[in-house]
């Protein structure tokens, strides 16, 4: 085993953090990780305890057949920490992976802590070390002091804002016979889908998203809405017809089925290069995941289709990573610097988790002198750095790992379920191969 005697620095004892933390030390390399909490709390971790879970204990779904139960199954093939401790302290949840939150950071702080080769310093860091290799996984509430140390190295092209997600739909799911194709008054092609309501349709949808359960806005996101992400509910209640002169107007566009305007129209614009799922135009919302299922499945057209990302609106910082990172999670300009987490543009528990991943492997890589290891594109981990490094910069946003991030099978496969499977068999085949190319032995030069 190839030991290095100077620790790779993490900052930020999140999931990140953690599991990047964790494939280095499981292969040799030391690891000093700076954790501000509990001296200095973040305004949603409860704890000092690294990889606490900050809201839902959801890893989410457990079902092999989905984009998030591919992760988890490649996390849990990498041999992750965090998957490792959700199996510890998994909780029944249906077909979710549940954890309890407490024994999942304990387990995850215990088998850290325990290691030889690992050092906690629990600080606040304000300024980006400039000596040796670094992961920054200061995760979506960074503290202040260190936002400033970021923006001060990424030229001012730092984001820090409030994310207005839209929920995305996988097209397969669509109700072609009711949704029609149009641009507005003809013009710009026919890039958008709409779906057409008549009076009685929209005010069945008014009446159910007005009622609809919310998440409580909490008290460190409790700022104004910039008037274009304000949550679709929030803009419902200025008036029962807001919305038809707002996001679902229906001027300029004429249903080919009745030859007619329509009362209302949602709007979808195309997500991928694909054309596997698309996006709800100016449905960025907070209503909970389960209302959203609900209240949406009222839009014609879309009853059956099946939700790859729900909306959400909240506190978020990320770096505009096509612009700022290399396929290694290193900066472009900087490469003993590597982000993980979050901040590299991803969303979510395991996303995050994913990118703390490829981090470590690709640190521990280039420490051993071995060449850097991209995951290749049809597993999740591929599609989820081909999201946060090749994406287009402008107007990027995060994602959580959906199919739509994955190439669809070479084939048409009509089945839903048979392409799933297809998608799934491909992507842990692929994995499996990448896994055993990674570890194959090598001569051991330490490079710093
Ligand atoms: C309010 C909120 C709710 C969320 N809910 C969910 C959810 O339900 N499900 C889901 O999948 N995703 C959720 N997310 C998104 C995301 O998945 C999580 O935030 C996830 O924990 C991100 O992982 P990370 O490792 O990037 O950051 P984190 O897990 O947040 O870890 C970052 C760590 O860095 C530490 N830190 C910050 N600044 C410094 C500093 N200067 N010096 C030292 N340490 C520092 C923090 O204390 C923290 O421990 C939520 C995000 C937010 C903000």
């Amino acid at each position: 085993m190839c030991m290095s005697d100077r620790p790779v620095k993490i900052i930020g004892g999140g999931l990140a953090g953690s599991e990047a933390a964790w494939q280095l030390l499981r292969r040799g390399i030391p690891v000093r990780l700076y954790e501000m909490r509990p001296l200095k709390m973040t305004a949603a971790h409860k704890t000092g305890l690294l990889g606490e879970l900050v809201c839902s204990n959801s890893l989410r779904s457990a079902d092999i057949l989905s984009a998030p139960g591919l992760l988890k199954e490649e996390l849990r093939l990498a041999g992750s920490l965090i998957m490792e401790a959700a199996l510890e302290s998994r909780v029944p949840a249906g077909s979710a992976m549940a954890v309890d939150r407490q024994l999942f950071a304990e387990y995850i702080t215990e088998r850290l802590g325990s290691h030889p080769l690992f050092e906690l310093v629990h600080e606040e860091i304000g300024e980006i070390p400039d000596d040796g290799i670094v992961i920054v996984s200061t995760g979506p509430l960074t503290s202040r002091a260190f936002s400033e140390a970021l923006k001060g190295i990424l030229e001012g092209e730092y984001l820090y804002f409030y994310d207005a997600i839209a929920p995305i739909v996988d097209a397969d799911g669509i109700d072609y016979s009711i949704v029609f194709r149009a641009s507005r008054y003809g013009k710009g092609g026919d890039d958008y889908l709409n779906c057409p309501m008549n009076e009685e349709e929209y005010n069945r949808f008014y009446d159910a998203l007005i009622s609809a359960d919310r998440v409580r806005a909490r008290e460190f996101e409790d700022e104004k809405f910039f008037e274009g992400c304000m949550p679709i509910e929030v803009m419902a209640e200025r008036g029962r017809d807001t919305l038809r002169y707002g996001p679902m107007k229906p001027v300029g566009l004429r249903d080919p089925r009745t030859g007619k305007e329509p009362h209302a129209v949602v709007q979808l614009r195309l997500e991928n290069r694909q054309g596997s799922s698309y996006n709800m135009v100016g449905f960025q919302t907070r209503l909970k995941w389960p209302e959203q299922d609900r209240v949406f499945r009222l839009i014609p057209g879309l009853r059956d289709v099946e939700f790859l990302r729900y909306g959400s609106i909240h506190r978020n910082t990320f770096i505009n990573g096509p612009r700022f990172l290399s396929e290694t999670l290193s900066l472009k300009n900087n490469p003993d610097l590597y982000i993980g987490g979050q901040l590299t543009g991803v969303e979510g528990y395991i996303e995050s988790t994913a990118t703390g991943l490829l981090a470590g492997i690709n640190i521990w890589r280039r420490l051993t002198g071995r060449p850097p290891a991209i995951p290749p594109k049809e597993t999740a981990h591929g599609g989820l750095l081909r999201h946060v490094t090749s994406s287009s910069p402008e107007g990027f946003q995060p994602s959580n790992i959906n199919f739509g991030l994955i190439p669809p099978p070479e084939e048409r496969i009509r089945d839903k379920r048979e392409k799933k499977e297809y998608i799934v068999r491909r992507a842990l085949q692929r994995w499996k191969e990448y896994l055993s190319e990674i570890n194959e032995p090598q001569r051991c030069i330490i490079r710093r």
